[in-house]
């Protein structure tokens, strides 16, 4: 099966009711009915509904930037899955470093977010990646490993929907970016070990984007990478024309491995 490229721009805590429908607008217009990669939109809470009546039908999806593990009740300031769904949501990120480094998200929280994003028809972005300290101290597989250990409770057909970003935390929002040699190799590391939790088959088909400060300048040499399957972008998602050519450059990801690679 071809890995059809997704990227996705995470818009975190940015942008007004009129700044976000415009961002989205912007989006929906410049792909127009382009599927050559797959977009996917992370609005702030408040912006979800809005965004959403404006990429209805268009290729652009809407995904929650995190979801709390319940369905309902006294959870002050937090947003269910099935909230999400109900604005229409067909995404969630789960995970982010930001979430766990800023509001405290441990492996168990995240292995819950898991189950209750897949409970309701979510599809999650688990995200994973090192510190700088647990890079330079050599730990940067021991700390993927870990954090991939949140699926090792379910079966592989419960996670056909399933894509991974991982997201080196030096490099998210620094301007640091992974070089390719040094993402290929977290990303070929992954698959593998992903490979054998639940098989080469799965892992094969399975999506792995890169995040951490990926931009226009940046994009096409990360995403033409083999196992770099799209990007999550933080700030360069914001301008409505950098993300439209970090989209291209996934699109041309897309077709290199389809040429290149026949039924992978
Ligand atoms: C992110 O928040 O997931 C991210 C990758 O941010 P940035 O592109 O700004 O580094």
């Amino acid at each position: 099966m071809a890995r059809t490229a997704i990227i996705g721009g995470n818009w975190k805590m940015n942008l007004d009711l009129s700044g976000a429908t415009q961002l989205a607008a912007q989006i929906r217009n410049q792909l127009g009915s382009n599927r050559t990669a797959e977009v996917v939109v992370f609005p702030p809470s408040p912006f979800l509904a809005p965004v959403s009546s404006k990429i209805r039908g268009s290729a652009v999806a809407l995904g929650a930037q995190d979801i709390h593990a319940k369905e309902s009740g006294a959870f002050t300031g937090a947003m269910s899955g099935p909230m999400a769904r109900s604005v229409g949501c067909t995404w969630t990120l789960v995970g982010h470093s930001e979430r766990r480094s800023l509001f405290g998200d441990t492996d168990a929280d995240v292995a819950a977010k898991l189950t209750a994003a897949l409970d309701c028809g979510l599809s999650p972005i688990l995200c994973i990646g090192e510190s700088l300290q647990e890079r330079e101290a050599g730990r940067t597989f021991d700390v993927l490993g870990r954090q991939l250990q949140v699926l090792s409770s379910f079966r592989p057909g419960a996670l056909s929907s399933l894509v991974l970003a991982y997201e080196p935390v030096w490099a998210i929002g620094t301007g640091v970016t992974a070089t390719p040699a040094q993402a290929q190799e977290a990303h070929a590391w992954v698959r593998d070990r992903i490979g054998s939790m639940f098989g080469a088959a799965f892992a094969h088909d399975l999506r792995i984007q890169y995040g951490g400060s990926m931009k226009p300048a940046n994009a096409a040499e990360l995403l033409g990478c083999p196992d770099i399957d799209g990007g999550l972008i933080g700030g360069a998602s914001l301008d409505a024309r950098s993300f439209y050519r970090i989209v291209m450059a996934g699109a041309a990801h897309g077709s290199r491995l389809n040429n290149s690679m026949g039924a992978r």
